[in-house]
């Protein structure tokens, strides 16, 4: 990476500083629409909005389930794609002097839980303690702000990346990375891939994750003669104990991945939701569990998916299942793990940048979730990296990002921008 020039650095830092009430309103903007899987569309338009405000030139990316069903990459969707198009903008330099990078972060958030156990709604923002809470402050929308901030605070210094910059706002990252390999696939190859989910650490290695729904189908009688019915809520209990089993059997040492030597547990098969039964004096026919099950890097999670099957067909040998029916079905991830090698240019560049902002080294961090930066090393052998602001709860309740940490994470990257990219003066001003 090469130096910034110190001036350069001064002014880029201290137009960052300047920005912090924008850069907490911007925030504050994204966290207020609810993208939940299917609801992006405001979003992602407000997104657009923000790269014109930017003075980039936003264009659409739509997700075509035809075009990328051949790729290896693609999970089967959950939902059509119409009205969900991911937006991306592109800088291009005046004289390409360094190198090209992509900018990228997810616009989709979970599901927000139990309402009530919030302490302020979800999706009205909410600032205590130097914290913004709300269902994807964090996971990532902390994100998106400080690479718009990042690049605003460059042109604002008059300067610009001397380098092709690409922005991404993506669908689908919690559900399948749909978005994030339609985008791949349609801008041009950069020589690397930046995406600052939340965390003060450098990625180096993440699990795949398969999504898979079994579906049980009971043997119905009425509640008087029970036991010569199937109780489907209760066969998929039973087929549920077998996937435990087969959790604690992943996470044997012997099977791990060099990268996660120091995690015990870095296999999790998670039961996310149930549904079955029709009424409660009637044995309930049909039940149907989904569930998320975690892939170690170096195994493919299509292999997973057949222990997944075998794992059904096998429970159904069970004689308390005798006459139960299940089949599994694969809708969602179908996402292989990854690992984005610390020595890597990019990670050492992002090490270094973070370096100088803190004074502080970076922790290297092996995670048990995944994200969109796997693309990139394993099907366009580009350099990719996960870095991003403190946050707290995400998934869970009371989800928070510390905005200070955030704007930590907008200087990072803007040093990171100037170093890799390479700076020159703005093409107009603006
Ligand atoms: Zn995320």
């Amino acid at each position: 990476m090469s130096p910034v020039d110190p001036g350069a650095r001064r002014a880029i830092l201290a137009a960052i500083d300047d920005a912090k009430p924008a850069s907490e309103a911007m925030l504050a903007r994204l966290v207020r629409h609810r993208s939940l899987l299917g609801h992006e569309a405001s979003c992602l338009e407000d997104m657009a909005a923000i790269f014109t405000e930017q003075g980039l030139a936003p264009f659409r990316v739509p997700v075509d389930p035809e075009r990328l069903a051949d790729h290896p990459g693609f999970s089967p969707p959950l939902i059509p794609y119409a009205g969900r198009d991911n937006v991306a903008a592109i800088h291009r330099p005046r004289q390409t002097i360094g190198r090209s990078l992509i900018l990228q972060g997810h616009v989709d958030v979970v599901p927000e839980g139990a309402e009530d156990l919030w302490t302020t709604p979800p999706f009205e923002p909410s600032i205590r303690d130097g914290r913004m809470y709300g269902r994807g402050a964090g996971d990532m929308k902390a994100g998106l702000v400080s690479f718009v901030m990042a690049w605003q605070a460059i042109r604002a210094c008059g300067l610009q990346p001397a380098a092709e910059l690409q922005f991404a706002a993506v669908i689908e990252e919690e559900c399948t990375g749909n978005g994030a390999l339609a985008v791949m696939q349609a801008l041009p190859k950069p020589d690397a891939c930046l995406i600052p989910e939340p965390g003060k650490v450098l990625y180096v290695a993440e699990v795949g994750v398969v999504w898979a729904w079994v579906i049980v189908t009971g043997k119905p009688v009425h509640v008087r003669e029970m036991q010569a019915g199937v109780n489907a809520i209760e066969a998929a209990n039973i087929i549920a104990g077998r996937f435990k089993d087969y959790e604690s059997q992943m996470n044997r040492a012997e099977l791990r991945h060099p990268a996660f030597a120091a995690h015990n547990h870095p296999i999790n098969v998670n039961f996310g939701t149930i549904e079955g039964g029709e009424w409660n004096s009637s044995v309930p026919t049909r039940a149907r569990i989904g569930m998320r099950v975690g892939v170690m890097p170096g195994k493919s999670c299509r292999e997973v998916a057949r222990e997944i099957e075998r794992l059904v067909a096998d429970a159904l040998d069970d004689p308390r299942l005798k006459g139960a029916k299940a089949r599994v079905e694969f809708k969602g991830f179908m996402a292989d793990g990854a690992v984005f090698p610390p020595d890597q240019p990019l990670s050492q560049a992002l090490v270094a940048a973070h370096r100088d902002i803190t004074g502080a080294d970076l922790s290297r961090h092996t995670t048990t979730a995944l994200t969109d930066a796997r693309f990139y090393p394993l099907y366009q052998g580009t350099q990719a990296t996960c870095y991003g602001a403190e946050a707290d709860g995400i998934h869970g309740i009371d989800e928070s990002v510390s905005l200070e940490s955030m704007h930590e994470t907008t200087r990072v990257l803007a040093l990171l921008v100037a170093g890799w990219c390479g700076l020159e003066k703005k093409a107009r001003p603006f």
